[in-house]
């Protein structure tokens, strides 16, 4: 097993001053320390836990794990009925692919797509039986009437309406509207948009600048099983309270297309996909008409239940006030199971995707159990189900907290921080939108870590991780992942290990890391969450900041 890049003992100088844990650290080195942290990987992410599917029987062993460890560093339940779980249900659809078909009807003359090669259909949201009807291209399917931009607008066009259509849109968005806004655009105002549009159903072309791997593993990731969250008794009430959280159930037809064969969806339009790809690709804006087309699929699918929990524990905080509000550690236990072969291995074991942010709230806990005081405000150790499913379990929890929802007041999110090169650099997604960022800045300083926002806002990793349930509940949320420079090597080692790894078998503890940098995040990680803890003023978000509007909603 090879753990270590050769890179990775250069960092060993890293002066570590401000650490408030500094006390119990100093006796072991980073790599120690790093070699503890990849332990709790190694115990999360090794074969047996077959990529601890969400409501899987290896994940309820994972979490077993998780919860002993928690205890072990002297942390109370924090869960559903004095326990440290909280169950969450959800609706499980797998598309029976090889059972179903897809095809374009020009003219009355069909055309049978190939699935897998062609498109792939939707398992996430509920499908319907049968689909017939006239596509229509509306350009990036972006509706935010904030900011005066609607995709969905059929006044100017010659359709009128989109009601009984197929919407295809492509990923992107015009340059002038702000990234974070465009991410934004793509979680409810999207399933909302097309709801009230009257559309029968949606398909999406990723542009191959968008996407962090190959056609291939799309297609082998479509016969994942999808899930939603079960409908829930207070479903109404939570939607209420948190418009951002609000669910829709409707069947709707879904499909993803591969952009390679995009061309057959636009052929005879007068206009050609490549044509739109350049465009998309050069954040213009883009054209909107009528495909000239129908689509007409047959969809078959087997639905089931499953029941899988979320892990909550907490630090009681010192302060006789401050300790009745929460600062949140989070990160996702759940990875994809075991699916389609990828160079003959099945067991998509979830290393970095992400047992190492498990990993590092688990060394978050031992740091704060081996401090000399109580931070001032309460930590809440919560570990997420469902994330590769959509985010699930963290959007369960945000509607549905087991503290009071008003007592929640940040939450640091880790998913996939690679610790794959030294850290000189975080990325920080959520950064320009709350005090957070000062509180990120401070500790990042005293760590000798340059604090940068997301370079890559139209990666839309802003609204693919947990925290965005946070944000969406009103509650001022980070997330990092290791920096780089454009072009840098580093650069290079990011990009690669998206194309190789991400989401595929090889994200397993065959792959190089270096656990002296991840040693130093985890230092940092903890300094942070201890900061914002003790930290008198509560986070709040900026005025300046787009996401402000849901702290509105729910205060
Ligand atoms: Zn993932």
């Amino acid at each position: 097993m090879r753990w270590l890049r050769s890179m990775s003992l250069v960092v060993a100088g890293v002066v570590l001053s401000g650490s408030v844990f500094l006390g119990e650290d100093t006796a072991s080195s980073d790599l120690a320390r790093g070699q503890q942290w990849w332990t709790q990987v190694q115990a999360l992410s090794n074969d047996a836990m077959r990529g601890r599917l969400t409501g899987s029987d290896e994940y309820l062993r994972a979490a077993a794990y998780v919860v002993d460890q928690f205890k072990a560093y002297g942390l109370q339940s924090a869960g559903l009925n004095g326990g440290f779980y909280q169950p969450v249900k959800f609706d499980v659809q797998r598309v029976l692919a090889d059972k179903s078909s897809l095809s374009l009807v020009t003219g009355g003359k069909e055309e049978s797509l190939s699935l897998g090669q062609d498109a792939v259909l939707g398992a996430r949201s509920p499908q319907v039986d049968h689909v017939d009807a006239p596509l229509v291209f509306i350009g990036y399917g972006l509706h935010l009437p904030e900011a005066k931009y609607d995709d969905f607008d059929s006044s100017s066009v010659p359709w009128k309406s989109l009601k009984g259509k197929v919407v295809v849109y492509i990923n992107g968005g015009p340059a002038d509207l702000p990234g974070p806004l465009k991410s934004y655009a793509r979680t409810a105002p999207f399933a909302k948009a097309l709801h009230d549009s009257g559309a029968v159903g949606a398909i999406s072309i990723p542009t191959p600048k968008s996407m962090d791997f190959g056609w291939q593993r799309v297609a082998s990731g479509a016969s994942q099983p999808g899930m939603r969250l079960a409908p829930s008794p207070d479903a109404e009430a939570v939607a209420t309270k948190h418009p951002a959280l609000a669910d829709y159930h409707e069947p709707m037809f879904t499909a993803t297309f591969n952009p390679a064969e995009a061309e057959k969806l636009f052929a005879g339009t007068g206009h050609s996909f490549a044509e739109i790809l350049a465009l998309a690709d050069a954040q213009k804006p883009l054209p909107r008409f009528a495909l000239g087309k129908e689509v007409r699929a047959t969809v078959v699918t087997e639905k089931t239940q499953v029941e899988s929990p979320n892990i909550v524990a907490k630090l009681e905080g010192s302060d006789p006030k401050l300790s009745k509000e929460y600062v949140l550690v989070s990160a996702h236990l759940d990875h994809l199971g075991v699916g389609a072969p990828i160079h003959g291995k099945t067991i998509y074991n979830g290393t970095m995707d992400d047992a190492s942010g498990v990993a590092s709230v688990l060394e978050t806990a031992r740091a704060f159990s081996r401090a000399k005081t109580r931070p001032k405000r309460s930590i809440l150790f919560v570990i997420f189900t469902a994330e590769e499913k959509g985010l699930l379990g963290s959007r369960y929890f945000a509607g549905h907290p087991t503290v009071p929802a008003s007592a929640i007041k940040a939450d640091l999110n880790l998913d996939m921080f690679m610790p794959i090169f030294a850290l000189k650099k975080l990325h920080v997604q959520g950064l320009e939108q709350s005090t957070l960022a000062e509180d990120a800045r401070k500790v990042g300083a005293e760590h000798h870590i340059v604090i940068a926002p997301d370079p890559e806002p139209d990666r839309n990793s802003f609204i693919r991780t947990d925290q965005y349930s946070f944000v969406q509940a009103g509650v001022p949320a980070l997330a990092f992942k290791f920096g780089w420079e454009m072009g840098s090597p580093e650069y290079r080692a990011w990009r690669g290990w998206l194309a190789e790894r991400y989401h595929s078998t090889a994200d397993d503890l065959s792959q190089p890391v270096d656990l002296a940098a991840a040693a130093q995040f985890n230092s940092f990680y903890a300094d942070l969450a201890r900061t914002v803890a003790d930290d008198p003023a509560t986070p709040h978000y900026l005025e300046s900041s787009f996401f402000r509007r849901f702290e509105n909603q729910v205060k």
